[in-house]
């Protein structure tokens, strides 16, 4: 799908265009110590404590999930999770030799009728685990030489991955920690990941909150996924890329375009570009195939076209964006 000549693919437009120089961001945003393994202890009773009634994500359920209620995203008190290990799907300064380290976590807050996933975010599959057992998860993905730990749709499990991170960091762990989500964050969870995580990687799906109600279930998606995108670079900053091209600290945004303009290409790489920063390193994916209830909207019902991505990447470059995945 993404166009096939050279001038129009995002490496070489990288590559043309990438005038970020680390050396400039003395003194931007992401300077933050990381946690030690106290401060990641209280840090996980405050997330503990937002669980009942629930308002660890934007959704503010208010149900009691330490009593076992379940909310919008499926999951009690425990961790669930799908399947973790070396992944080399994700993006090149992500994977290394040895992959990322991908854990998988069941359950999401977003309700996205062509999720590719929908098995694990909807149906909930996956196994529970305490916080002992999912940092033994962590400490076994960093024996395995992993470049990083990639948490994949983690928010609505933040209180037991900081616990188990609390753990894990007792036991010697140190791997750059990836935030892996849906960009339906509340502020105030992410602040206080703030020093916990190192790179963020939100997806920022759309550019209006109809098309979000429409297509993922909830009404405020545009506002809530721009405070997060603000949040985030404030903590961390600019992607910083290490010399054996591995990704160390900061934000990187995933697009995914959609058929018929409903991603909102424009307005949302526009709002990267003026708001967030024009050295934001972008996925600008374009690989969506119709699947799960996709069928039931008209326009959600093909692959997009080489001209839909083609004009996406255009916005891109009249936002001022230059570095790409
Ligand atoms: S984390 Fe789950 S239960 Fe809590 S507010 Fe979000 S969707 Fe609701």
């Amino acid at each position: 799908m993404r166009p096939a000549t050279e001038d129009n693919s995002p490496r070489s437009r990288s590559a043309r265009f990438d005038r970020y120089n680390p050396m400039n961001t003395m003194n931007e945003p992401g300077s933050a110590t990381k946690k030690q393994v106290r401060e990641l202890e209280e840090t996980a009773r405050e997330l503990h404590a937002l669980l009942s009634p629930c308002r660890l994500c934007p959704n503010g359920c208010g149900v009691d999930r330490l009593s076992g209620e379940i909310g919008r995203c499926g999951i009690g008190p425990s961790a669930r999770i799908a399947n973790h290990g070396p992944h080399f799907g994700e993006e090149t300064v992500l994977i290394g030799d040895r992959g990322s380290g991908t854990v998988f976590f069941s359950g999401c807050n977003l309700a996205c009728l062509y999720c590719q996933n929908w098995t694990i975010s909807h149906g909930c599959e996956g196994a529970d685990l305490t916080d002992v057992e999912l940092a033994d998860v962590f400490l076994r993905i960093q024996k395995s030489d992993c470049a990083n730990l990639n948490l994949v749709t983690p928010t609505h499990q933040t209180h037991v991955i900081v616990a188990a991170l609390a753990i894990a960091t007792a036991n010697g762990f140190d791997l750059p920690v990836v935030w892996n989500c849906g960009g339906y964050e509340s502020i105030e969870t992410l602040r206080l990941l703030d020093g916990i995580v190192d790179i963020y990687m939100p997806d920022l799906k759309y550019g209006a909150n109809d098309v979000a109600q429409r297509l993922s279930g909830v009404p405020d998606y545009v506002d809530v996924s721009r405070r997060a995108a603000v949040e985030m670079h404030r903590q961390v900053g600019a992607l910083r890329i290490d010399g054996d091209g591995l990704a160390r600290r900061g934000v990187l945004v995933r697009h995914l375009v959609l058929p018929n303009g409903l991603g909102g290409s424009h307005e949302v790489l526009r709002f990267l570009g003026a708001s967030v920063s024009p050295d934001t390193y972008v996925n600008l994916m374009d690989q969506y195939r119709p699947r799960h209830r996709a069928g039931s909207v008209a326009e959600l019902g093909r692959p997009i076209t080489a001209e839909e991505y083609a004009d996406a990447l255009r916005a891109a470059e009249d936002a001022g964006i230059h570095r790409f995945a």
